[in-house]
Formats: structure tokens, C-alpha cells, sequence
């Protein structure tokens, strides 16, 4: 017998349901935030000595940072966020764009231009045939990771993802491939995870969206699969039990009050390193809502986060979980993208189109209203933005290799937390860079880029590695492609 779709979970949902609590505790988070309501200097400063040692800060910590509104240190904060990124992560951005497979959905969250009730939106699955020229014309503009988006309905069930996964991973062009397929989809169960594992996905995102109780009934209508809280709050566990273990946790800013969904995440990320040895998130997202077409929630959201507030929450987290990556997205626009890269961003997407077909329909993003799920803040080229991160002297990044080394979960953890991340990353970030410049680059960038990489390559003048690194730069002058450490 055919099972109704939002029935799906239904067995799940009663455990779930039975549970007494769950690991966000409203009351306490707003009594931590409102005894910390106007922290002093010192409780600040403590707070940064305790951050200088690169460890996870506990919620009254975070408290502190979140409440301050103290421009001196405030300011000490950004210092001190900048330099940790720098530490943890070194000068380097790495670089993503989103492919739309669907905007299928029987949900009908009400900030979400695919909502189910949105007739302004024309509804559309890719077909395999229609994804293959959509990763061809994004390897042709020099993209090698994706994240792969969906809806969620019954024309994107597990086996039509994991399907979707092997086509993008198929598609090889002159230039290359897509070498890491993220996938930001519905919460899963375990065994549809399991099938995920099995195709060897990048990072698994799902964003909690808010992880205020109330407002998330208010903004998820009762009756659809979205509805259920703690469904999705438990599906990183999920995943781990599944053994997906990268995993990329998120809010939406806009739905309720940010200082508490900054305290949600940092909940998460407890919840998640205690139950899993240690395995925290390995990024978060932090996207603030944007206009959708035929979505009036999105034009004037209830809590709409402010550019200056939004600085400092990404110090606030760049500061409470210094180990874990931050993406921020063109949903941004190059204006506060570059504000707040660096104070503590490490992933950011370029040369997005979020219309389902919309790198074969569209040179820019925002030309197909009806096909797209909200509104880019930064529409302009991979080419333009790698120009200005590299006039900003970092480095672009297109490096794929930890997770095709078996470098994630545990193992990630182990190597991010003892600082060697630049003995990787860095030289992949150059060797890949590389690739991008001899392939892809305009003129002007690949000019610029070259004096980076130049610059980038001498911090490891004395170091054993350094002789590696310019022996692999020869290899792909020569020719050859995907070289990583
Ligand atoms: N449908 C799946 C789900 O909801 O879990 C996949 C993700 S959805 C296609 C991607 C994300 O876009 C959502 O999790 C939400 O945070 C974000 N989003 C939805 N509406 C938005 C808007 N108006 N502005 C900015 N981001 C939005
Ligand atoms: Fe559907 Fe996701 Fe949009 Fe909600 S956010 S309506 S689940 S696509």
C-alpha cells in the first residue's frame, strides 16, 4: 500500500515525541542571557583570555560576548576573532556554489519562496540529462565543490538524491570535475542516511532554521514533515549513527532574536561533541533571510539581524567554537561579505545561481524570479569574487582533499585541534588555486592571483613541505590535475 508522504517519519516521531526534554532548554538559555545583560569590562576580557587558548567557550561565556555593548572591547573581540581565524585556519577562503536539483516541497515553511501554498513559483525537477549541463557549465567556470540542494517531496525520495550525487560526481569535462558534493536536504532517517554514506557525499547540512520552540511551530505550520521540532533538532545524530560524519549545522537569521539562536548553536555543538567523542559540527551557516518571490514573511522579517549585529555574531562564534568552519553566502552582499570574512568566515560561495537550472538559464543570479528560492545579495562572477579575496591577500581555496582522504569526524577534529590544518590546507589551497588560475582566470585574476600565491608560497620558504609544493606547481604547469596532499 502507498504511504502517505507526511506519514513518512511517523514511527520516529513518537520516539521523539516521548522524550521529555530535548537538549535546548528556552528558559535557560534567556536566563543566561539575561544575567549576563550588561557584562563589564573584566567579565568580557576573562571571557577573551579563556578564547585566546583556541578551546570551546561555555554558554555563560558566550553569554557574556553576545551582551556586550562595550565599543572598546568590543572592538578587542574583532581583534581577537580575526587573529584566531588566522591561527585555526591561516589566510585561505574556500570556495563553493549551490546546484538547485528541485523546488519541489510539501512543506510550507512561511519564509520559503518553494513553499508548498507559493503559486508564484513554477515548480521544476532537474532530469539527469539537465543536471549534467548544469555541472558542465559549472566546471567550465572553474567551480569543484557544490553544495546540492532539494526541497522536500516525493519526487526527491533518498534513492533520486543518491542518484543525483552520482551524476554530478560522473560529469568530466577537459578542465575536470566536481570533486566534493555537499547536500542540503530534509532531515533524513537512519537508513536513508546510510545510503547518502554509500555515495560518498561531502558535508550533510540541514539548518534547524530557529531553535526557539515556539516561533519554530509558528513558522512551520503543524501538519507538514518541517513541523516536527526535535525531527530535525536529532538529525545530526542521526547522521552520525549513520556514519555520515560531516556535518554542517545553521540558523535562519530573522526567524526570532539572535543572541538565541547564537546560545541554539552553541547548544548543538555541545550536544553533538558530547554525544559523538568529541565530533562537533564541522560547519555552521549562518544565512539571514532574504526576499522571496511570493513571500511576504521575507520582505520584513520579525527580527530582522542588523549588518552591525551580524558582525558580531560572527565573532561571537568565531570565538566560541573556534574548530568549527562558517559559511557565509551570496545571500550576502559583497559589501558585508567583506566585512565579515575576516572576522572569522571560511567558506563562501561565488558565481552562484540558485534558480533550479539557473547556471544553464542565467549568466547572473536574481534573473529567474520564479525559479529561485530567495534573492542573492552578491550575483557577481567566480572571477570577480576570487579577484577581490585575493586583493583582500587571501588565498582561494577549491581543495577537496580531507574528505577524500578520509580526513573527517574524529580524525578531522583530531588534526584541526592540533593547529596543523595550515600543513594541509594552505598547500592544497595553493595547488588548487593554481589549477583555478591556469584554467578559468581572467587576465586581470590571474595576474593578481599569481602575486598571492607567490606571496602565500613563502611562508613556507624554511619549512620541510615548501619542496613538494613547488615540485606539484611544476606537475600542473605541465599539465596535470588534482594533486593534493
Ligand atoms: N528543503 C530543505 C530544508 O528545508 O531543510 C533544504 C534546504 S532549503 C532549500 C535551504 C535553506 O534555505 C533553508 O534551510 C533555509 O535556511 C534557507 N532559506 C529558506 N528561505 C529563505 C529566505 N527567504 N532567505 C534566505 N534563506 C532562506
Ligand atoms: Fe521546503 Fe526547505 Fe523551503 Fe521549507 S525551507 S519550504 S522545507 S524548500
Amino acid at each position: 500500500m502507498k504511504m502517505n508522504f507526511l506519514q513518512k517519519y511517523q514511527k520516529e516521531f513518537a520516539e521523539y515525541d516521548r522524550l521529555d526534554h530535548d537538549f535546548i532548554d528556552d528558559m535557560k538559555i534567556w536566563d543566561q542571557l539575561n544575567k549576563w545583560e550588561n557584562p563589564s569590562r573584566e567579565d568580557v576580557r576573562l571571557v577573551l583570555k579563556k578564547a585566546e587558548q583556541c578551546v570551546r567557550l561555555e554558554p555563560e561565556e558566550t553569554a557574556i560576548l553576545i551582551q556586550n555593548k562595550d565599543e572598546t572591547t568590543i572592538q578587542e573581540m574583532y581583534e581577537l576573532a580575526q587573529q584566531l581565524k588566522k591561527e585555526v585556519y591561516g589566510d585561505r577562503i574556500v570556495f563553493f556554489a549551490p546546484l538547485y536539483i528541485s523546488d519541489e516541497c510539501a512543506n510550507n515553511c512561511v519564509y520559503c519562496g518553494f513553499r508548498r501554498s507559493n503559486s508564484a513559483i513554477h515548480r521544476k525537477t532537474l532530469s539527469m540529462d539537465e543536471i549534467e549541463q548544469e555541472v558542465r557549465i559549472m566546471i567550465e567556470e572553474g567551480q569543484k565543490r557544490t553544495v546540492l540542494v532539494y526541497g522536500e517531496s516525493p519526487t526527491t525520495d533518498i534513492d533520486f538524491i543518491c542518484e543525483t550525487v552520482k551524476k554530478v560526481y560522473s560529469v568530466k569535462t577537459e578542465h575536470g570535475e566536481i570533486r566534493r558534493a555537499n547536500i542540503n536536504c530534509a532531515p533524513l532517517s537512519v537508513e536513508e542516511l546510510q545510503k547518502l554514506k554509500a555515495v560518498g557525499i561531502g558535508t550533510f547540512q540541514v539548518f534547524q532554521e530557529t531553535y526557539h520552540h515556539q516561533t519554530y511551530r509558528e513558522v512551520h505550520p503543524k501538519g507538514t514533515i518541517k513541523g516536527h521540532y526535535r525531527w530535525r533538532l536529532y538529525c545530526m545524530d542521526r547522521a552520525q549513527q549513520a556514519g555520515v560524519d560531516d556535518n554542517g549545522i545553521g540558523v535562519l537569521f530573522g526567524l526570532y532574536d539572535w543572541r538565541f539562536e547564537v546560545m541554539g548553536l552553541l547548544y548543538h555543538t555541545i550536544h553533538l561533541e558530547e554525544t559523538f567523542n568529541g565530533v562537533g559540527p564541522h560547519t555552521i551557516s549562518i544565512p539571514r533571510i532574504t526576499p522571496a518571490t511570493g513571500t511576504p514573511y521575507s520582505q520584513n522579517p520579525k527580527y530582522a539581524v542588523s549588518d552591525s549585529d551580524f558582525k558580531k555574531l560572527v565573532a561571537v562564534l568565531r570565538l566560541s567554537v573556534p574548530y568549527t568552519g562558517l559559511i557565509c553566502t551570496a545571500r550576502e552582499s559583497e559589501e558585508v561579505r567583506k566585512e565579515v570574512i575576516p572576522l572569522g568566515i571560511t567558506q563562501i560561495d561565488g558565481g552562484t545561481r540558485i534558480g533550479v537550472g539557473g547556471y544553464a538559464k542565467s549568466q547572473k543570479a536574481n534573473q529567474l524570479p520564479d525559479k529561485e528560492q530567495f534573492t542573492i545579495g552578491d550575483s557577481r562572477t567566480l572571477d570577480d569574487v576570487i579577484k577581490e579575496i585575493c586583493d583582500m591577500d587571501y588565498i582561494p581555496s577549491f581543495c577537496t582533499a580531507c574528505y577524500r582522504s578520509g580526513r573527517t569526524g574524529e580524525h578531522f577534529m583530531k588534526v584541526a585541534k592540533s593547529r596543523f590544518v595550515h600543513n594541509y590546507c594552505l598547500p592544497n589551497a595553493i595547488l588548487t588555486f593554481k589549477e583555478y588560475l591556469l584554467d578559468y582566470a581572467s587576465e586581470e585574476t590571474r595576474l593578481r592571483g599569481e602575486e598571492v600565491l607567490k606571496q602565500h608560497l613563502e611562508q613556507f620558504k624554511d619549512k620541510p613541505v615548501y619542496n613538494t609544493i613547488v615540485r606539484n606547481l611544476q606537475r600542473i604547469e605541465l599539465g596535470e590535475r588534482d594533486l593534493r596532499l
